[in-house]
């Protein structure tokens, strides 16, 4: 039976890590307590970090938009910042899980559980999402991609707590895209997953891009030359298609009980044929 903590201020919190070595931290359970549950993890002290408020809710300045580890997905899903500047999250908690998951599931935790099929993920990697990880004497900066280093395992060190995710208010994109290919059209874990920010100019040209995919690899992928080579093409099928096969060519799926690897090949490049409803 594990000891269960529930600190309410910081100092309490940073106390109960000195003391407690082994001690592993959650927020809504919806990962930790299943991997408990199923015995996977068996650790002797669990710190719940519910009730610590500094690590909740959705802020702005000028330049910035803060979102607290422990915010909700549905929290999130019903924030007027996120909803107005955001898009592309929203769209993406609208897939992830159920009501029940999206009432109880933080954004923290989806990050620090590093599945490569987390949908919070692509969404923030193109988003260029800052983390800051807080400690008992002091608080640092890492961009997600250096943050995961791999399915399950992310740069934090004990004693540390992801506290909150920056973003940067500008580029402007107009379209924000989120597509998520799974086994059925509810409370599927991805397959394949898409997410992209584009700015299309009035004679059909791409003038601006940033792509990253879900589940074809051990983190979310994302490929500087690909967005650099679409930038000037038209959005057409003819346009786009030399990007799919490169595409295809660059992501590194594997075969696991939801699909293929070579499905998982044809479907991340294709799911780029999807931006073509942007056309104008
Ligand atoms: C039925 C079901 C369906 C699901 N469907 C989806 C889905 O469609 N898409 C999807 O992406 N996920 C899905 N999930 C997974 C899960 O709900 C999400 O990943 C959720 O966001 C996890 O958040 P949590 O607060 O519950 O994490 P927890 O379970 O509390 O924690 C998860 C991990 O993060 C760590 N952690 C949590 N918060 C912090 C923090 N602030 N600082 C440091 N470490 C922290 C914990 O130690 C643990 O290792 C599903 C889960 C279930 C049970």
């Amino acid at each position: 039976m594990s000891k269960v903590f529930m600190p309410a201020q910081p100092d309490e919190l940073w106390g109960i890590l000195d003391e407690n070595p082994e001690a592993v931290v959650y927020a809504g359970g919806t990962d930790l307590l299943v991997r408990l549950r199923s015995r996977f993890t068996k650790p002797d002290c669990l710190v719940c970090l519910e009730r610590l408020d500094d690590l909740k809710g959705v802020k702005a300045d000028d330049d910035d938009i803060f979102i607290g580890a422990l915010t909700t997905h549905r929290e999130m899903l019903n924030d007027p910042i996120i909803q107005k500047d955001l898009h592309i999250l929203t769209h993406a908690l609208k897939q992830l899980g159920s009501p029940p998951i999206r009432n109880m599931g933080t954004l923290g935790g989806n990050i620090v559980t590093a599945s490569p099929a987390g949908d919070t993920l692509a969404p923030l990697y193109i988003l260029n999402a800052q983390l800051e990880i807080g400690s008992r004497n002091s608080t640092r900066r890492a961009p997600i991609e250096s943050f995961i280093l791999g399915p399950g395992k992310v740069d934090l060190a004990h004693g540390e707590i992801l506290s909150r995710v920056v973003v940067r208010k500008v580029p402007k994109f107009e379209v924000h895209h989120y597509e998520k290919v799974g086994k059925r059209n509810a409370l599927a874990c991805s397959v394949v997953s898409m997410a992209t920010l584009m700015n299309v100019s009035s004679n059909n040209l791409i003038s601006n891009i940033r792509l990253a995919w879900g589940s074809v690899g051990p983190t979310v992928l994302r490929f500087g030359d690909i967005e650099h080579f679409l930038v000037g093409k038209p959005l057409t099928v003819e346009g786009l298609s030399e990007a799919i096969n490169m595409i295809q060519e660059l992501v590194k799926p594997i075969d696991d009980i939801r699909a293929t690897a070579c499905y998982r090949r044809e479907v991340a490049g294709r799911l780029l044929l999807r931006l073509l409803k942007y056309s104008v």
